[in-house]
């Protein structure tokens, strides 16, 4: 491995064994050749964004090291994805496993088909929590703010809660 960036992968999943769907992902991922996993959060409950009426998502937040570039890592996501047996839903609806690449470094891309840092993540609980427990101190290459910091800015932070 000679890239030292500092790749952070958001992981949820609202059907069937939640928990073991993201721990299966995490590990799918840490056994692709380029790739490999350095840390994982603990796991957290979260109510549905978007769509009302589905069961909470288990998420948690992986670090990983990676000689791919961005746009390969994010076909290696969606195999995985698929692998693990996600069908194509509706945008929002249950998800078997959902891979979000949250950030890449402190690179910025602005694609057709990837934007990195996700454009959401500074206002997602279930993803900024996570990261707490592994890189506190990260800076968003946009906002140059901690994660730490945009935690703190979060207006709503009950509905995520560590699960035991
Ligand atoms: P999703 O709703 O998570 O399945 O994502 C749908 C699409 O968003 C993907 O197929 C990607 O092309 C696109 N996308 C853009 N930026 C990102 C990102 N940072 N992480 C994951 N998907 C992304």
């Amino acid at each position: 491995m000679n890239s030292e960036e500092r790749v952070f992968i958001g992981l949820g999943s609202n059907i069937g064994h939640r928990r073991s769907n993201c721990c299966k992902a995490a590990e799918t991922l840490g056994e692709a050749i380029s790739v490999k996993l350095t840390n994982m959060s603990h796991l957290y409950e979260s109510a549905p964004w978007g769509v009302l009426g589905q069961r909470p998502f288990v998420n948690a937040v992986v670090e990983v090291r990676t000689t791919l570039g961005p746009l390969g890592l994010l076909v290696l996501l969606k195999g995985i994805e698929r692998e693990l047996g996600r069908g194509r839903g509706r945008r929002w609806g249950p998800r078997v496993i959902d891979l979000d690449l949250l950030f890449f470094g402190r690179r910025i891309v602005k694609g057709q088909t990837l934007t990195v840092p996700h454009a959401r993540v500074h206002e997602r609980g279930f993803a900024l929590l996570p990261i707490l427990d592994i890189a506190p101190d990260f800076i968003h290459p946009v906002f140059n703010v901690s994660m730490r910091g945009l935690y703190r800015r979060l207006r709503s932070r009950a509905a995520v809660k560590r699960l035991p």
